[in-house]
């Protein structure tokens, strides 16, 4: 028990101190002791061990300070230890392996034009990229991002816009043909919100939403860096929150959802009952086309921008009710609305949900945008930050959070 203690302490000790060489351009072994509050002597052997293991470089003496001081710094080992991170969508799949230090080492992407089978097709992208990198790069990890909530107690499918099973077979078939390394399935916005982790400077109290404005409508809750309910975006369906409780009966079993309304996916039959004008059966209405025909003032996009920002507005006031939230940070494809639309929505969000609490909440888009493809780097951030063990065995994990 005692050894299994000491274990399970550097471990986390090891992931400290290279989490901060991580964060830093290079750190000396003194400042590491200072901040960790370890004695020198434990840092030198952690540290001695992470280069060892290829993790980090000792990039050798760097004068430090104004007396001429030499230190030796520490930084990332980029090459030699990356995560496998794929995103499963609708019509493709996208394949990447992150380094440590955030780069990428490589690239795969396939579109489909039918039904995707993305066991057997991750399978295959998996053995050609690992093929490329064999002998020179350990790879860590496998993730999968998709569009997806997970009950990450059985792995039950809760919801997906992919057209993957309603079950837990899909992660045991993946499973089978990835029998060893560590795999992990994430929820897409999950991973989009801890890639602005970064941009958020809050106090750890600080409780924000991230929202995912795509095909569908998802949303993660973040308190100070911690994402509520891990990644399997199970801790809210914010995307069926109901914005008309006699509308619509969605496939969820609610009513009137939000992203059938206001997501994407919902654009073009909302414009149709909208009555916007040149709009028909043919016509592809996306983000991209509403906010080009809002800055181009055609007819009517005004008005249409509007009862969308209406609905939107009055689902995250409600949440905030029931969720005291600081900020609210717009992401996805929805970002192409523009300042325009942010306009519209803060000038009918103090109408909506309980005002002391929405008075003060800010509302923003990310700082990262869909072509950014930053839920790879999130993904893998996550992954190593939450699951990865330098001491702990991981073979045949499978990880749902
Ligand atoms: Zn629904």
């Amino acid at each position: 028990m005692k050894v299994a203690n000491q274990q399970i302490i550097k471990g986390s000790n090891m992931k400290k101190i290279f989490t901060l060489i991580r964060e830093s351009e290079g750190i000396s072994r003194a400042k590491l002791a200072r901040l960790t509050n370890l004695s020198k002597v434990a840092v030198s052997t952690l540290v001695e061990e992470l280069i060892n293991t290829g993790f980090v470089t000792d990039k050798g003496a760097v004068i430090t300070n104004k007396m001429g001081r030499h230190s030796n710094m520490l930084v990332v080992n980029g090459k030699g230890k990356a995560i496998m991170v794929f995103h499963w969508l609708p019509k493709e799949v996208e394949a990447r392996l992150i380094n440590l230090d955030d780069s990428c080492l490589g690239s795969i992407r396939v579109a489909f034009a039918g039904t995707i089978d993305y066991v057997k097709e991750t399978q295959k992208m998996f053995n050609e990229l690992a093929k490329e990198v064999a002998d020179k790069t350990d790879i860590l990890g496998v993730c999968i991002i998709s569009p997806t909530t997970v009950d990450p107690n059985d792995g039950v499918v809760l919801s997906s816009i992919l057209a993957i099973p309603e079950d837990d077979t899909v992660f045991k078939s993946l499973r089978a043909v990835i029998p060893t390394i560590p795999l992990a399935f994430f929820n897409d916005t999950a991973c989009f919100a801890y890639a602005e982790l970064p941009f958020m400077q809050a106090e750890d109290s600080t409780s924000r939403l991230f929202l995912n404005l795509n095909k569908g409508i998802g949303a993660i809750i973040l308190s100070g860096e911690h994402m509520l309910g891990g990644a399997s975006g199970n801790t809210t369906e914010f995307g069926h929150f109901s914005v008309d409780r006699y509308g619509e009966r969605c496939e969820c079993g609610n009513h009137g959802c939000l992203e059938n309304r206001v997501g994407e996916k919902a654009l073009n039959k909302r414009a149709e009952e909208f009555g916007l004008v040149g709009i028909d059966k043919d016509s592809q209405v996306t983000y991209k086309s509403v906010a080009k025909g809002l800055y181009s003032n055609e007819d009517g996009y005004q008005e249409f921008c509007q009862v969308l920002a209406g609905d939107l507005a009055f689902a995250i006031g409600n949440l905030i009710t029931v969720h005291n939230l600081q900020s609210v940070i717009i992401g996805g494809r929805g970002q192409v609305l523009g300042e325009g639309f942010l306009d519209m929505l803060k000038a009918v969000f103090p109408e909506n949900g309980f005002h002391g609490f929405i008075a003060k909440t800010e509302l923003r888009y990310s700082e990262r945008k869909p072509e950014d493809k930053s839920e790879f780097v999130g993904a893998a951030k996550y992954f190593f930050a939450r699951h990865f063990s330098f001491t702990e065995p991981m073979e045949q994990q499978t990880l749902l959070n």
